[in-house]
Protein backbone atom coordinates (compact mmCIF):
# COMPACT_ATOMS: atom_id res chain seq x y z
CA UNK A 1 0.00 0.00 0.00
CA UNK A 2 2.70 2.20 0.68
CA UNK A 3 3.12 3.41 -3.25
CA UNK A 4 -0.26 4.26 -3.22
CA UNK A 5 -0.03 6.38 -0.45
CA UNK A 6 2.75 8.50 -1.80
CA UNK A 7 1.09 8.91 -5.23
CA UNK A 8 -1.95 10.60 -3.34
CA UNK A 9 0.15 12.95 -0.97
CA UNK A 10 -0.17 16.25 -3.62
CA UNK A 11 -4.04 15.61 -3.74
CA UNK A 12 -4.12 15.78 -0.03
CA UNK A 13 -4.88 19.44 1.67
CA UNK A 14 -4.94 20.60 5.66
CA UNK A 15 -7.88 22.77 6.89
CA UNK A 16 -7.89 24.24 10.41
CA UNK A 17 -11.76 23.41 12.20
CA UNK A 18 -12.73 25.52 15.06
CA UNK A 19 -15.32 24.44 17.66
CA UNK A 20 -16.48 28.16 18.67
CA UNK A 21 -17.29 28.85 22.26
CA UNK A 22 -21.23 27.98 21.75
CA UNK A 23 -20.23 24.33 20.32
CA UNK A 24 -18.34 23.59 23.77
CA UNK A 25 -21.05 25.62 26.12
CA UNK A 26 -23.73 22.97 23.96
CA UNK A 27 -22.37 19.75 24.48
CA UNK A 28 -21.66 19.45 20.66
CA UNK A 29 -18.07 18.57 20.51
CA UNK A 30 -18.36 14.99 20.36
CA UNK A 31 -20.80 15.57 17.63
CA UNK A 32 -18.99 17.87 15.58
CA UNK A 33 -15.84 15.81 15.94
CA UNK A 34 -17.86 12.75 14.18
CA UNK A 35 -19.35 14.32 11.40
CA UNK A 36 -15.35 14.84 10.17
CA UNK A 37 -14.45 11.27 11.44
CA UNK A 38 -16.98 9.69 10.09
CA UNK A 39 -16.46 11.40 6.61
CA UNK A 40 -12.98 9.78 6.60
CA UNK A 41 -10.90 12.71 7.21
CA UNK A 42 -7.38 12.32 9.75
CA UNK A 43 -6.74 14.49 12.76
CA UNK A 44 -3.55 15.74 12.95
CA UNK A 45 -4.24 18.33 15.58
CA UNK A 46 -6.72 18.78 18.74
CA UNK A 47 -6.78 20.52 21.89
CA UNK A 48 -8.96 23.25 23.86
CA UNK A 49 -8.04 26.52 24.55
CA UNK A 50 -8.98 29.92 25.93
CA UNK A 51 -7.98 32.08 23.28
CA UNK A 52 -6.65 35.43 23.70
CA UNK A 53 -8.21 38.57 22.00
CA UNK A 54 -4.61 38.70 20.04
CA UNK A 55 -4.78 35.86 18.38
CA UNK A 56 -8.87 36.34 17.60
CA UNK A 57 -8.16 39.80 16.02
CA UNK A 58 -5.07 37.97 13.62
CA UNK A 59 -7.61 35.35 12.72
CA UNK A 60 -10.42 36.85 11.60
CA UNK A 61 -8.16 40.23 10.48
CA UNK A 62 -9.94 39.98 6.96
CA UNK A 63 -13.12 41.22 8.58
CA UNK A 64 -11.38 44.24 11.15
CA UNK A 65 -13.61 46.58 8.98
CA UNK A 66 -17.06 45.29 9.44
CA UNK A 67 -19.44 46.59 12.17
CA UNK A 68 -19.82 43.03 14.11
CA UNK A 69 -15.99 42.54 14.30
CA UNK A 70 -16.16 43.36 17.75
CA UNK A 71 -19.33 41.24 18.63
CA UNK A 72 -17.34 38.30 16.50
CA UNK A 73 -13.98 38.59 18.90
CA UNK A 74 -15.87 38.89 22.06
CA UNK A 75 -17.64 35.75 20.76
CA UNK A 76 -14.77 33.82 20.24
CA UNK A 77 -12.58 34.96 23.28
CA UNK A 78 -16.18 34.31 25.62
CA UNK A 79 -14.79 30.58 26.00
CA UNK A 80 -12.89 27.77 25.13
CA UNK A 81 -12.72 26.84 21.68
CA UNK A 82 -12.04 23.25 20.11
CA UNK A 83 -9.04 23.63 17.48
CA UNK A 84 -8.33 21.31 15.10
CA UNK A 85 -6.25 20.42 12.59
CA UNK A 86 -7.71 18.19 9.59
CA UNK A 87 -6.29 15.90 6.64
CA UNK A 88 -7.56 14.45 3.40
CA UNK A 89 -7.85 14.76 0.16
CA UNK A 90 -10.29 17.64 -0.88
CA UNK A 91 -10.33 18.27 2.93
CA UNK A 92 -10.82 22.08 2.84
CA UNK A 93 -13.86 22.32 0.38
CA UNK A 94 -15.48 19.48 1.78
CA UNK A 95 -15.57 20.42 5.43
CA UNK A 96 -16.94 23.31 4.04
CA UNK A 97 -19.85 21.51 2.71
CA UNK A 98 -20.05 19.71 6.02
CA UNK A 99 -20.54 23.03 7.76
CA UNK A 100 -23.00 24.72 5.50
CA UNK A 101 -23.46 28.55 4.58
CA UNK A 102 -22.26 31.31 7.15
CA UNK A 103 -26.11 32.05 8.20
CA UNK A 104 -27.60 29.21 9.87
CA UNK A 105 -30.81 29.99 7.58
CA UNK A 106 -29.42 29.46 4.69
CA UNK A 107 -27.71 26.30 5.49
CA UNK A 108 -28.95 23.24 4.54
CA UNK A 109 -30.19 20.25 6.43
CA UNK A 110 -27.58 17.42 7.17
CA UNK A 111 -24.57 20.26 8.03
CA UNK A 112 -23.45 21.15 10.83
CA UNK A 113 -25.04 24.91 10.94
CA UNK A 114 -28.21 23.50 9.03
CA UNK A 115 -29.04 20.92 11.64
CA UNK A 116 -27.09 22.52 15.11
CA UNK A 117 -27.37 26.35 15.13
CA UNK A 118 -29.98 29.17 14.52
CA UNK A 119 -27.88 32.53 13.72
CA UNK A 120 -24.68 33.57 11.95
CA UNK A 121 -23.47 34.91 15.42
CA UNK A 122 -23.48 31.73 16.95
CA UNK A 123 -22.77 29.75 14.09
CA UNK A 124 -20.84 27.11 16.64
CA UNK A 125 -17.85 25.97 14.06
CA UNK A 126 -15.19 27.90 11.99
CA UNK A 127 -13.51 25.97 8.88
CA UNK A 128 -10.90 27.19 6.55
CA UNK A 129 -11.60 29.01 3.31
CA UNK A 130 -8.76 27.85 0.71
CA UNK A 131 -5.94 25.68 1.48
CA UNK A 132 -3.40 27.94 1.82
CA UNK A 133 -5.80 29.82 4.99
CA UNK A 134 -5.50 26.33 6.01
CA UNK A 135 -1.63 26.22 6.23
CA UNK A 136 -1.85 29.36 7.94
CA UNK A 137 -4.89 29.11 10.63
CA UNK A 138 -3.00 26.13 11.34
CA UNK A 139 0.16 27.90 12.15
CA UNK A 140 -1.85 30.12 14.06
CA UNK A 141 -3.16 28.09 16.25
CA UNK A 142 -0.97 25.16 16.64
CA UNK A 143 2.38 25.61 18.10
CA UNK A 144 5.14 23.16 16.56
CA UNK A 145 5.09 19.89 18.07
CA UNK A 146 1.67 20.09 18.54
CA UNK A 147 0.08 18.35 15.46
CA UNK A 148 0.56 14.54 14.76
CA UNK A 149 1.45 13.20 11.39
CA UNK A 150 0.30 9.57 11.23
CA UNK A 151 -0.60 7.02 8.73
CA UNK A 152 -4.09 6.27 8.61
CA UNK A 153 -5.02 2.43 8.18
CA UNK A 154 -8.06 3.02 6.82
CA UNK A 155 -6.61 5.24 3.91
CA UNK A 156 -6.42 2.75 1.07
CA UNK A 157 -10.10 1.88 1.75
CA UNK A 158 -10.68 5.99 1.38
CA UNK A 159 -8.66 7.15 -1.91
CA UNK A 160 -7.96 4.64 -4.50
P1 LIG B 1 -17.51 31.66 7.57
O1 LIG B 1 -16.25 31.48 6.75
O2 LIG B 1 -18.67 30.88 7.02
O3 LIG B 1 -17.31 31.37 9.04
O4 LIG B 1 -17.96 33.20 7.44
P2 LIG B 1 -17.09 34.55 7.35
O5 LIG B 1 -15.63 34.25 7.11
O6 LIG B 1 -17.79 35.44 6.39
O7 LIG B 1 -17.28 35.18 8.81
C1 LIG B 1 -16.56 34.67 9.90
C2 LIG B 1 -17.47 34.60 11.10
O8 LIG B 1 -17.87 35.91 11.46
C3 LIG B 1 -18.80 33.86 10.86
O9 LIG B 1 -18.67 32.45 10.96
C4 LIG B 1 -19.65 34.44 11.97
O10 LIG B 1 -19.32 33.84 13.24
C5 LIG B 1 -19.18 35.89 11.99
N1 LIG B 1 -20.06 36.73 11.16
C6 LIG B 1 -20.05 36.85 9.81
N2 LIG B 1 -21.00 37.71 9.39
C7 LIG B 1 -21.62 38.13 10.52
C8 LIG B 1 -22.71 39.04 10.77
O11 LIG B 1 -23.29 39.61 9.87
N3 LIG B 1 -23.06 39.22 12.09
C9 LIG B 1 -22.44 38.59 13.11
N4 LIG B 1 -22.85 38.81 14.38
N5 LIG B 1 -21.41 37.74 12.92
C10 LIG B 1 -21.01 37.51 11.65
MG1 LIG C 1 -14.46 32.58 6.75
Amino acid sequence: FLPHLVASMEEVDQTYIMIKPDGVQRGLVGEIISRFERKGFKLTGLKLFQCPKELAEEHYKDLQSKPFFPKLIDYITSGPVVCMAWEGVGVVASARKLIGATNPLNAEPGTIRGDLAVQTGRNVVHGSDSPDNGKREIGLWFKEGELCAWAAVQEPWLVE
